[in-house]
């Protein structure tokens, strides 16, 4: 019998995750993407161990493992007097605990290892430059209109088309946002303009009253990723391609750790995005449509898990379709899967968010209590463990 048809709206990791794991399963695939070409803006995605074994499902280890940087642990340390802690240890832990590395790659690397794989599974599976306005249904099949005019028919659509989803809002009506008073700077250092201190094989977490920094290194160590988040009310624009300054980052940081202020210098460009909280849905399967990543479940960057669950997602979908031949049956048992575990990560974002700006880092000695409470070893296990014990290939579903 021939496998059904599959539409997805969105090449981003999620979308293209999708594809991957759907061609290779022996379906046909239409993925129709807006953008013209597909070079993806600089910044890096922290992937563990969960979102790892989905990605090696998909047999694109040795690629990313060319492309990638194992840190040995991530660090909490203080914005005002460096001092440092242990958040939690990686490499080989990683690979022991939970069966597969934590990495930190550069986005545009993901992305390329992604379409590469999906274009040598199916030459012609990614449609550019088509932007989707909207979907028709009927009983034998969902049908994609196009801004230009072209139309896909197939048996099922999966909405891939990030925060702003466009199928999400005509399959349950738009999805209210709420500013959260935060905005994230973002930008890529080449690692060599940077003292040694700052080259250490990790990842670090700044947390301070109203702010926190996230750095890693990505390309193999070659560029350190910066995000800088900041209480800041007069950006509301979510994107990824609106710039800044750097004296308009050094001022959102004025009188942080001179090592977080010398990583800013450096930034080849800074970008800024708003972020914007969103309750998690209750549901996103309808008849033969259904959503995957940012599109389903938006969420906060605080648990550094909106790529990893938009490739589990995409796993899962591809193990539920292939379980049985009902095809609406099957979106409503992948959504079934996840909608628990999502619906935890939005809330442990937002608790993360709160976690890392407290007013009691405000003062290094209230700061310094308040760091040994919240980042105690068990309650880091407590944390983190259930996110990174999952594995999407394994799954009940
Ligand atoms: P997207 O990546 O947004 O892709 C959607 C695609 O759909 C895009 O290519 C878009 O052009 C296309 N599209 C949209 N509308 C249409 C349309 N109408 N027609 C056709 N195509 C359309 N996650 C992690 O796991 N780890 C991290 O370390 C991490 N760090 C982050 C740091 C920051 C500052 C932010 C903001 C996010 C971070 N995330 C991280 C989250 C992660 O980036 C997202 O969750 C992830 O990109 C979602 O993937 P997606 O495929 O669902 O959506």
């Amino acid at each position: 019998m021939t496998k059904p048809h599959i539409l997805i709206a969105g090449a981003g990791i999620g979308g293209l995750a999708a594809a991957l794991a759907l061609l290779q399963r022996g379906y046909r695939v239409t993925v129709v993407e807006q953008a013209r070409d597909l070079a993806e803006v600089g910044a890096g995605v922290q992937i563990s161990a969960n979102g790892a074994h989905a990605l090696f499902s998909l047999g694109l280890e040795p690629a990313l493992e060319r492309a990638w940087f194992e840190p040995a642990g991530k660090e909490i340390r203080l914005w005002s007097t460096g001092e440092t802690w242990k958040l939690f240890d990686l490499g080989a832990i990683s690979r022991a605990r939970y069966g597969a590395p934590y990495f930190m790659i550069h986005r545009a690397d993901l992305y390329g290892i992604l379409l590469d794989a999906v274009r040598a599974a199916a030459s012609d599976a990614v449609r550019l430059a088509t932007r989707v306005t909207g979907f028709a249904r009927d009983a034998g099949g969902v049908t994609l209109l196009c801004e230009n005019g072209t139309r896909f028919t197939g048996d099922a659509l999966v909405g891939a088309d990030g925060v702003h989803s466009r199928i999400r809002n005509l399959l349950l009506g738009d999805m209210p946002a709420h500013f959260t008073g935060l905005m994230a700077w973002r930008g890529l250092v080449p690692t060599q303009r940077l003292p040694e201190r700052l080259q250490r094989p990790v990842g670090a977490n700044w947390v301070g009253p109203g702010g926190h920094v996230v750095h890693y290194p990505v390309r193999r160590g070659e560029l350190l990723n910066f995000v800088g988040t900041v209480e800041r009310n007069d950006w509301r624009v979510e994107s990824w391609t609106e710039r800044g300054t750097i004296e308009e980052v050094l001022h959102d940081f004025a009188g942080w750790h001179a090592d977080v202020r010398l990583i800013i210098s450096n930034i080849e460009a800074p970008f800024k995005w708003a972020l914007l909280g969103r309750e998690p849905l209750t549901r996103w399967s309808v008849g033969r449509v259904t959503l995957i990543g940012d599109a389903a479940h938006p969420t906060l960057p605080m648990m550094a898990q909106g790529a990893n669950m938009a490739i589990e997602d995409a796993v899962v979908l591809a193990r539920c379709l292939d379980a049985q031949d009902d095809v609406a049956a099957a979106l409503r048992a992948y959504e079934a899967a996840r909608r628990e575990r999502t619906s935890r990560m939005v809330r442990a974002a937002n608790d993360n968010a709160r976690r890392f700006h407290n007013p009691a880092l405000g003062n290094a000695e209230g700061a310094a209590r308040y760091v040994g409470s919240e980042w105690q070893e068990a309650k880091v296990k407590q944390r983190y463990d259930w996110v990174f014990e999952y594995d999407p290939v394994r799954a009940a579903i």
